[in-house]
């Protein structure tokens, strides 16, 4: 069975952009996958944040994983500071890792230009910690979004590098792209994240998603009620196409297509569907929320399992390059 890992942004409470792009196919993967879903708190930690919040957050973030359903008896479900040879490998990784490289991540620039006053070298060796994350478990598929593509590029060419220098040692990663379409904002115009506030929260209650769906923005050139509509350019469309049935679904696009209907029916339609999908989550959420010291339980057997597989790779890297001991 090829192996899978992925990870997450401690950010709190998770949100329909993280559900949709990533964790919804997650859950998918585990059917088919030896799974490793890591909760990447020391890549969160390059970036401003609030230490009395870190842990929290974390802890939240990892409830929503096994509340959407990941399964800790099928995937290894933890937190990437609880096994330290995360940064182990990185170190070693770094040392083959081209520094022009590195400075050329978009993301790097990106993020250098909101924190300018704190560009520091972990966001700068970032794509380093990302390469160590996968290969520690030997992945070879990384299901990314079209964000992460250059990084998983440049993870590859760590690999590569390394198994020059070293010999065959780690399997080039490779992309697992979903099939999942770009999902906007409920501002129309950029990709769902909370710092925008442009998503919803999968906790969040009834009315305020309702509130939230009613003023999102639809196709532009819908102007007046009586103007007909094209579904294929309205992120509303995009967002039913995850939680309507095919019937529905139809009729979302003729009716918009006529103007049979207008868009409050439709986000009406969706915010129905929507809430009951998450209806689920919260459930099972609230029954581990019920269960004191249960998550933590989880990261804890889970962090034991990945440290397993963890130790048995550094310990072949350390010989492998000629390390003592
Ligand atoms: Fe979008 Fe629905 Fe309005 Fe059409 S009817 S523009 S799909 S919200």
């Amino acid at each position: 069975m090829e192996t899978v890992f992925s990870g997450i942004q401690p950010s709190g409470e998770m949100h329909l952009g993280n559900y949709l792009g990533a964790v919804r196919n997650w859950v998918a993967l585990q059917d088919q996958y030896r799974c490793f879903f890591c909760v990447v708190d020391y890549h969160a930690i390059t970036q401003d944040y609030e230490r009395d919040a870190l842990s929290r957050q974390t802890l939240e973030m990892a409830t929503d994983l096994i509340a959407c359903g990941i399964d800790p008896e099928r995937s290894v479900v933890f937190v990437q500071s609880s096994v330290a040879e995360h940064t182990e490998l990185c170190w070693i990784l770094d040392t083959v890792t081209p520094f022009g490289e590195l400075g050329r991540m978009t993301q790097f620039k990106d993020k250098s230009a909101k924190q300018a006053d704190n560009i520091n070298a972990g966001l700068f060796s970032y794509p380093v910690l990302q390469t160590a994350d996968i290969i520690l478990y030997k992945a070879s598929l990384v299901p990314v979004g079209a964000d992460q593509v250059q990084h998983l590029e440049l993870a590859r060419e760590i690999v590569r590098r390394f198994n020059k220098r070293w010999g065959d040692y780690f399997p080039e990663p490779q992309a697992l792209l979903s099939s999942t379409p770009r999902i906007l904002g409920l501002d129309g115009q950029a990709k769902m994240s909370k710092s925008l506030g442009n998503t919803i929260a999968l906790g969040e209650a009834d009315e305020p998603i309702r509130k939230r769906l009613a003023t999102a923005a639809t196709d532009p050139q819908r102007v007046r009620r009586k103007d007909p509509g094209d579904p294929e350019v309205c992120n509303l469309h995009t967002l039913h196409t995850f939680f309507s049935d095919e019937e529905r679904l139809e009729w979302v696009r003729s009716g918009c297509r006529t103007a049979d209907i207008g868009c409050f029916e439709c986000k009406s339609a969706l915010a129905d569907n929507l809430i009951a999908h998450l209806q689920v989550i919260r459930e099972r959420r609230a029954e581990l929320q019920a269960q004191p010291g249960r998550i933590e339980e989880i990261l804890r057997e889970g962090a034991r399992k990945a440290r397993e597989v963890a130790r048995q790779t550094i310990d072949e890297v350390r010989d492998h390059i000629g390390l003592w001991g």
